[in-house]
C-alpha cells in the first residue's frame, strides 16, 4: 500500500492539543494493524527550538538521532511508540536555509527563488522525505500555529499542492477548531468555527473533518450547523471535550467514529481497532490504588510545559505502582534551609530536573541536601544530577567551593566541567551532546536492579559533564558511578551507596517514558517513594505547599 496523508491544522486559538489529536489518530490507525508516521511543520524562524527559552517554548524534545524538536513529538512517541528523528519535524528556519544555501550553490541558477514554488517545494519535499524513509501506511503532518497566521501560509499552501499532487483519494484534511460558551447566555457559539474554515477555504483548503473542542456536550442541532456552514459530512463534525488524562482522547475519538471516516476516506486496507491494552492503562491511570507526593525543584516551574515529559513520565510510573503521583512544583529559586522543611518535609519523594544557567541552583543544592540527608528517595535528571555531584563534593567531601564550571569558571573543584571538544564551541545552535548514547550499568547498581539489563541507551542533552579527575575520591566517599559511556568513559548515572534510592542521571529517561511502557527509573523512583510513605505512615501535604511562584518576567 503506498502512502496516505492526513493534515492537520488549528484554528480560533492555539493550544486547542492538535498534537494530542495527531497522536490519538496515530494510536487508532495503528491499532488497526497500520504502520503510522507523524510529523510537525513549525512556522517560526528558527531553526529548531534548542536555542529558545523554556519559557517561551516549553520542552526541547531531543530524538534518538539528536535532534531538538518541538514537544508534540514527545505526545507522538508516547502515544504511538514510534521513534521520531530529524526527519520528524521541519521549521520555516529549516526550510529557508536550505533554499537560501543551494541557491548560494547555483541550484538555481537563472531562476528569481520565490515563495512559491520553491519554499513550497522545499516544505513538500521534507513530507516526502519521512514517506520515503519510513514507508508508512499514513503519513500524519501537523501544522503548527493557527489558521490565519501570516507564517503559516507557505505550510497551507504546500499540503494543498501535495493534496493535489498525491490525488484526492490519497490525502485528507482535519481541522481542529473551538466551539466555545458564552456563559452570559448560556450557549455553544460556531461562529469562529465558521470563519476559521472559511479562511482555510480562501487558501483552497476544504477540511474533510472537523475536530471541535468544546467544554459542553454538542447538541445535534449544532453539529447540523457546523457541517451546513463548513460544507462536511454531519458525521465528519467530531466532538472533543476536555478529558481528564490525555490518554482517554483515542477512545473519545474512538466513540465518535473518527478512525472509521478516515478509513472510507482514504480507502485504507485495515483491521478493526484493537485497544485492550490501551484500555487497560486507562482504567489504571483514572482508578489508582493509592497516591505519592513528589516535590519537583525547578527553575521553570512556572510553566509546566517545559516539564512535559516528566509530568507524564509520572502518568506512566503511577500505572506501573497502581498509584497517582501528586506532582508539587517548587520554584528553585525560593528555596532556602529555613523555608525547605515547610515545602518539602512532606514529599515521598525529590527530584531535580534539567536546567540552564545560574539562577535556582543554589537552592537546588539545598533540596539534594535535603533528601539526602533525611533519606528522602531522590531523582536527579541532567542538571539534577550535577547538583547532586556538587553537593555531595561541598557537605559530604568537604570541598565548600566545589562547583560547575557553568556556574563558577574558577572555582578549585569543578567536579562538574566541560568536555575539551565542547570548550571550542562558539555557535549555540545544535552544538550541545545531543541524542542518544549507550550506556553500560554498574553491577548491583540500582540502575542495573531497574532496568534489568547491563547495556541501555538513553538521550541527552547537555555540555557539561562529571569530571573524571575526580572519580576515585567520590568512590571513597560514597558516591558511585551507576553507569559509563563505553565510547569515551563519561559517568552517566551516580549513585549513594548508603541511601534508600538516591540517582542522578546525566541523560534525560523521560523522553523515552511511554504509557504502555514506563521508564524503569521513574517506577524504580515511584516504587521508593511508595515505601518511604508506607514507613512514614502518612503522605498528607499541606495545601500551601502547591503554591506556584510564577513570574512575566523572561528569566534564564
Ligand atoms: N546546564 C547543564 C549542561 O549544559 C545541564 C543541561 C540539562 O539539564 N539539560 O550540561
Amino acid at each position: 500500500m503506498s502512502t496516505k496523508y492526513i493534515f492537520i491544522t488549528g484554528g480560533v486559538v492555539s493550544s486547542l492539543g492538535k498534537g494530542i489529536a495527531a497522536a490519538s489518530i496515530g494510536r487508532l490507525l495503528m491499532s488497526r494493524g497500520l504502520k503510522v508516521e507523524i510529523m510537525k511543520m513549525d512556522p517560526y524562524i528558527n531553526v529548531d527550538p534548542g536555542t529558545m527559552s523554556p519559557f517561551q517554548h516549553g520542552e526541547v524534545y531531543v530524538t534518538d538521532d539528536g535532534a531538538e524538536t518541538d514537544l508534540d513529538l514527545g505526545h507522538y512517541e508516547r502515544f504511538t511508540g514510534i521513534t521520531t528523528s530529524k526527519l520528524s519535524n521541519v521549521t520555516t528556519g529549516m526550510i529557508y536555509n536550505t533554499v537560501i544555501t543551494k541557491e548560494r550553490e547555483g541550484a538555481f541558477l537563472g531562476a528569481t527563488v520565490q515563495v512559491i514554488p520553491h519554499i513550497t517545494d522545499e516544505i513538500k519535499g521534507r513530507i516526502q522525505a519521512l514517506a520515503v524513509a519510513r514507508e508508512p501506511d499514513v503519513l500524519i503532518s501537523e501544522v503548527g500555529g493557527t489558521v490565519g497566521d501570516i507564517e503559516g501560509l507557505p505550510f497551507l499552501e504546500a499540503i494543498r499542492q501535495f493534496w493535489l499532487d498525491v490525488g484526492r483519494k490519497n490525502a485528507m484534511f482535519i481541522h481542529l477548531t473551538l466551539v466555545p460558551f458564552i456563559e452570559s447566555i448560556g450557549e455553544l457559539k460556531t461562529k469562529p468555527t465558521q470563519h476559521s474554515v472559511r479562511a482555510l477555504r480562501e487558501i483552497g483548503i476544504q477540511p474533510d473533518v472537523l475536530v471541535c473542542r468544546t467544554p459542553k456536550s454538542l447538541p445535534l442541532s449544532l453539529r447540523k450547523k457546523i457541517a451546513l456552514f463548513c460544507n462536511v459530512d454531519l458525521n465528519a463534525v467530531i466532538e472533543a471535550p476536555d478529558t481528564d488524562t490525555i490518554y482517554s482522547v483515542p477512545m473519545k475519538f474512538l466513540d465518535e467514529g473518527l478512525d472509521e471516516i478516515i478509513v472510507d476516506l482514504l480507502r485504507l486496507d485495515c483491521d478493526r481497532p484493537k485497544l485492550s491494552d490501551w484500555k487497560a492503562m486507562l482504567e489504571k491511570v483514572r482508578n489508582p490504588a493509592c497516591e505519592v507526593d513528589i516535590g519537583i525543584v525547578g527553575k521553570y516551574t512556572s510553566l509546566k510545559d517545559s516539564y512535559k515529559s516528566i509530568i507524564e513520565a509520572f502518568v506512566h510510573a503511577g500505572v506501573a505502582n497502581d498509584c497517582r503521583v501528586n506532582c508539587h512544583w517548587i520554584e528553585a529559586e525560593n528555596l532556602r534551609t529555613d523555608n525547605i522543611f515547610d515545602r518539602l518535609g512532606k514529599m515521598a519523594g525529590i527530584l531535580v530536573p534539567g536546567g540552564f544557567g545560574t539562577r535556582g541552583i543554589e537552592g537546588m543544592i539545598t533540596a539534594v541536601k535535603f533528601a539526602r540527608e533525611n533519606g528522602i528517595p531522590f531523582f536527579g535528571i541532567c542538571l539534577g544530577l550535577q547538583c547532586a555531584v556538587v553537593e555531595f563534593a561541598r557537605n559530604v567531601m568537604g570541598h565548600e567551593e566545589a562547583n560547575s564550571t557553568e556556574f563558577d569558571k574558577d572555582t578549585p573543584y569543578p567536579v562538574i566541567s566541560l568536555l575539551e571538544e565542547q570548550k571550542k564551541v562558539r555557535i549555540m545552535g545544535a552544538t550541545m551532546r545531543l541524542g542518544a548514547y549507550p550506556c553500560k550499568l554498574t553491577a548491583k547498581s540500582r540502575a542495573m536492579e531497574a532496568y534489568g539489563g547491563k547495556l541501555i541507551s538513553e538521550r541527552h542533552r547537555h555540555r557539561y559533564e562529571f569530571n573524571n579527575e575526580f572519580l576515585d575520591s567520590f568512590k571513597k566517599a560514597g558516591m558511585v558511578a551507576g553507569g559509563i559511556c563505553p565510547d569515551n568513559d563519561l559517568v552517566e548515572i551516580v549513585e549513594l551507596t548508603d541511601s534508600p534510592w538516591f540517582v542522578g542521571v546525566q541523560f534525560h529517561p523521560e523522553l523515552k517514558s511511554q504509557p504502555l511502557s514506563p521508564h524503569p527509573l521513574f517506577t524504580g523512583f515511584v516504587a521508593s517513594a511508595l515505601a518511604v510513605k508506607n514507613e512514614r505512615g502518612s503522605g498528607a501535604v499541606s495545601d500551601d505547599l502547591d503554591v506556584v511562584e510564577s513570574s512575566s518576567v523572561e528569566k534564564d
